[in-house]
């Protein structure tokens, strides 16, 4: 067959050659061993929380050897994109610190190698696609009149995409062996008629040979070569993922492609693909999917992938929820590299960003995504703030999720700053606060506007003793005692009402006491927080000041 003339057939339009994209997108010019790497997310209006795996995979990689990452738009699928998704994938990917040197930023492209929407770089596929039918690379599959009929031409689209088959079919596979028969006269027929035809690659591959190739995760694999002549340009001229891929990356100067393992079937369709091509291949990370876990019907928990509709898939939740991005991105890097949790604890002060990423500390086989553990690295990480800064951040969330709670902040900035400094500093600070939603109940109590009495003192003491205790503690609180001098009038409160004044002595004897100091102490916290728990009474009176405690107090007995 003459293919050059099927190629003129098939693409009468196209007038450029590989040749002229390739000069239209030199090689780049980087310094040895930088690396060029892209997010390439389908515009669902969706960000995963596992999409920030590769993507600091892939920014990491790109920025520590003082290379390139891009973003790149794959909209070929339009029936998955929505409006804004674009927008709003950058701006969340911004708030997790993952921004691109280059792509489809906001604006317009940024870069010498766009379009980076694949919508926009339909002559550039039809470039390559056309090359590939020259080189006897690639086929057209008609759809005939009386298929178009059956289909009843309700939905042309789907009905080539029925024609697309599937591994292990074997009535399928016959069909495609068929498909690669045909002459060119039909060919001139079907294109005179109207037809629509999908562009398929010839695979020279025998699925009974194995293949080597590396992947940076996973090391060298075996993998079957690819018999499928996998669709090109689907029935509208729009690139499949597959075409997309290989053309955009060798274009695009990409070096390490960081994507789901749920490629790696396709791997070998792609490397045959770079290699009708004449290009060369990036190197290849695939990442394990995120999995957590579940109870399944015989109540045993299992590990699954953490899919859209599982608490915590959606990425913008964690805003919501009031999570620092720095912690997130710390929870994503323990996750990625196995000795970036030891790294962070000898160089606390450093940030994640400080830290070699290594390709070699990835997990092959996927991380679990715990959110339990999450909060304790977050905790953590808050717990290392000053409280100006925790407070500056709560603000700041809480002016978006929270008015109110924002203008009460703003109203007493004082009072919650020093709350928020109690236990803060020193060795072991306090590790209360994992997300910026919980200052609300864990300082609530320091302002009038949101003091509740949530607690109450348990029925097991004597209410007169409550009442006893709190009544005379009004007139024995002093804003100006240390602290050793307001605790010793605690005990001696203690010893008046016939409670030990120190537990040891309480412990020895118990039959001899009502109770011991810390039972006095926590019917004066009740009294003046509301509540059984609270941060260091001491701190936390002195802070309200003498007239909000005895004011408390005295409430609390009337
Ligand atoms: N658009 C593909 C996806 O969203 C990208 C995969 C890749 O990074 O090559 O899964």
């Amino acid at each position: 067959m003459d293919y050059n003339y099927l190629a003129d057939l098939l693409f009468p339009d196209v007038t450029l050659t590989p040749a002229d994209m390739e000069a239209r997108y030199p090689r780049r010019q980087l310094p040895e061993g930088a690396k060029v790497t892209r997010f390439a997310p389908s515009p669902t209006g969706y960000v995963h929380f596992g999409g920030l795996f590769p993507t600091t995979v892939s920014e990491r990689l790109a920025h520590q050897s003082g290379g390139v990452f891009y973003l790149r738009i794959e909209d070929t699928d339009a029936k998955r994109e929505v409006p804004g998704a674009k927008e709003a994938l950058i701006n969340t990917l911004a708030h997790y610190g993952i921004v691109f040197d280059e792509g489809a930023v906001i604006g317009g492209d940024k870069g010498d190698y766009g379009p980076y929407t694949q919508s926009k770089r339909r002559e550039i596929y039809h470039v390559y696609a056309k090359q590939l039918v020259r080189d006897g690379r690639a086929y057209p599959v008609f759809t005939t009149e009386e298929e178009l009929a059956a289909m009843n031409a309700v939905d042309k689209k789907a009905e080539v995409k029925a024609k697309d088959w599937h591994e292990d079919d074997g009535a399928q596979r016959e069909e495609m062996l068929k498909w690669r028969e045909f002459t060119i006269e039909e060919v001139e027929a079907h294109l005179k008629a109207g037809h629509p035809f999908v562009l398929r690659m010839l695979s020279d591959g025998d699925p009974d040979k194995k293949i080597k190739v590396t992947d940076l995760v996973r090391g060298t694999l075996e993998i079957p070569e690819n018999d499928r002549d996998e669709v090109l340009l689907k029935s509208d001229g729009i690139p499949s993922y597959h075409f997309a891929h290989v053309v955009d990356d060798h274009l695009m100067g990409t070096t390490h492609v960081v994507r789901g393992e749920e490629w790696l079937p396709s791997l070998a369709r792609h490397l045959m693909l770079f290699r009708f091509l004449g290009f060369k291949p990036p190197k290849y990370l695939h990442i394990a999917q995120l999995l957590t876990t579940a109870v399944d019907e015989d109540g045993k928990t299992v590990k699954k992938k953490l899919s859209k509709r599982d608490m915590g898939a959606n990425l913008d939740d964690y805003e919501r929820l009031g999570y620092d991005p720095i912690c997130v991105n710390e929870y994503v890097m323990t996750l990625l590299n196995s000795n970036y949790e030891e790294w962070h604890a000898a160089n606390p002060d450093k940030s994640s960003r400080d830290f070699e990423f290594s390709v070699k500390k990835m997990s092959v086989s996927g991380c679990l995504f715990d959110m339990n553990k999450l909060d304790d690295v977050s905790k953590n990480m808050v717990s290392r703030m000053t409280a100006d800064e925790v407070y500056e951040k709560t603000l700041a969330w809480a002016e978006k999720f929270d008015p109110e709670f924002a203008g009460i902040l703003k109203a007493h900035a004082d009072t919650a700053r020093a709350a928020l400094g109690i236990g803060r500093g020193g060795a072991k600070p306090r590790k209360d606060i994992a997300r910026f939603d919980e200052v609300r109940g864990y300082i609530g109590f320091m302002f009038d506007e949101l003091f509740e009495r949530r607690d109450e003192v348990p029925d097991n003491f004597d209410k007169a003793d409550v009442a006893a205790a709190v009544t005379k503690y009004i007139d024995i609180y002093d804003e100006n005692d240390d602290q050793t001098t307001w605790f010793d009038k605690i005990k001696s409160l203690a010893a008046e009402l016939g409670f030990a004044p120190e537990t040891k002595l309480y412990k020895k004897n118990p039959t001899e006491y009502k109770g011991h100091v810390g039972d006095i102490s926590m019917f004066l916290r009740i009294a003046v927080t509301g509540r059984a728990s609270s941060p260091d009474m001491y701190e936390v009176m002195r802070i309200l000041g003498a007239d909000t405690v005895k004011r408390r107090l005295a409430d609390y007995v009337k």
